[in-house]
């Protein structure tokens, strides 16, 4: 055997010793302790395939779990990987079905002492809602991580190989147990009520405005400075283990001269609505008429990104203040009280809660 041959033999029996090993070759720590990562990969940008170079027209949830993590070889350094495909979908086609079907693996696979934590690869669009719908879904402390892309994978200078990283590294750090669900892109760590999208091309589109990151990665380097505040994860009193739907809410999306009908129609198929009215949650005579004589829960937010709602602002007596909660994510919550208890009281009572 040539001294060549051993050293190969010796590199490949040390490689899965080197990635569980807990501190690398310099002495310090490695993020997790080289333990086990589970990627659950649903489809978006970061899985997208286009023309060469380009950020436009491309195919999203054309790449595997498998395949994103070939652009990230360094990921063996941080943690085991295994992975789990989900779905492979532009995050626009989400379900509650998928939904359901991600929070109850997450749960199950959480319930294993080997795995550290959770990544999930999701489109932009619709990662706030995801996100937030895991952090009053999952029921476990161990970091569960959403990430994604803003560009193809085939694009000049694609994010989706760095966030994609970095969200491994928080959610094998220990500083990210118990900080409820996280949303890291673009070198920032997000929590998942306050997350969203504020732009449609740039690489910085996810931020959380005002509330602004909880944290920082750099390189594998995990910095949280906050925790969320707001019940989430093993504290809530939602369980989906044994749902196959949720309650339907609709969104209505105020403007001036907005058609009343809208609101008599929406109400006639939902099981729940939410307003996003103008400025603090206000709509005009018409939509206050037909909203307040209204029998089913109806929840204000605001178009702005900046709104907080409280009891005070609301026109109508039937209605419950969204609080800071955007219009979509007011929807989630309200969409799993429903399955709760749909009385006034409870949802004042949670809106203030959650
Ligand atoms: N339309 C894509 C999606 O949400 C956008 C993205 O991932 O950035 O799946």
């Amino acid at each position: 055997m040539t001294i060549i041959m051993i050293l190969v033999l010796c590199g490949i029996m040390f490689l899965p010793f080197a990635a569980a090993r807990a501190e690398t070759a310099d002495g310090h720590a490695k993020p997790g302790g080289g333990r086990k990562i589970v990627v659950l990969a649903t489809g978006g940008t970061i899985a997208g395939v286009g023309e060469e170079g380009k950020t436009a027209g491309y195919t999203p949830g054309a790449l595997t779990a498998e395949e994103l993590l070939l652009a990230v070889p360094k990921l063996a350094q941080v943690a085991q990987i295994d992975t789990v495909q989900i779905c492979n979908v532009n995050s626009d086609d989400i379900t509650v079905e998928i939904w359901l079907a991600l929070a109850n693996k997450i749960n199950e696979l959480a319930r294993d002492p080997a795995v550290r934590g959770f990544v999930i690869t999701h489109g932009t669009d619709t990662m706030e809602e995801t996100a937030y719908f895991l952090n009053l879904t999952v029921k476990t402390d161990k970091p569960v991580v959403l990430t994604g892309s803003m560009r193809p994978a085939t694009s000049i200078s694609a994010d989706g190989p760095m966030n994609l990283y970095q969200s491994v590294c928080v959610a094998a750090s220990d500083e990210a147990v118990g900080k409820g669900v996280l949303v890291v892109f673009s070198d920032r760590i997000y929590s998942a009520r306050t997350v969203s999208k504020y732009s449609t091309y740039n690489v910085t589109a996810i931020s959380a405005g005002e509330r602004g990151a909880i944290g920082v990665v750099r390189d594998g380097t995990v910095l949280l400075y906050e925790s969320p505040s707001k019940t989430h994860t093993t504290q809530t009193v939602f369980d989906i283990s044994a749902l196959s739907a949720l309650p339907r809410v609709s969104i209505l999306y105020f403007s001036l001269d907005a058609d009343p009908s809208l609101v008599r129609f929406a109400a006639g198929h939902s099981d729940g609505l939410v307003i996003a009215g103008a400025g603090a949650g206000e709509f005009s005579r018409k939509w206050i008429e037909v909203i307040g004589g209204l029998s089913i829960p109806v929840v204000v937010s605001s178009r702005i990104d900046d709104g907080v709602i409280t009891k005070e602002n609301l026109l109508c007596k039937n209605t419950v203040a969204a609080n800071s909660l955007s219009p979509q994510k007011a929807a989630i919550l309200l969409r799993l009280a429903l399955t709760v208890d749909a009385s006034q009281e409870y949802l004042e009572e949670l809106f203030l809660q959650y």
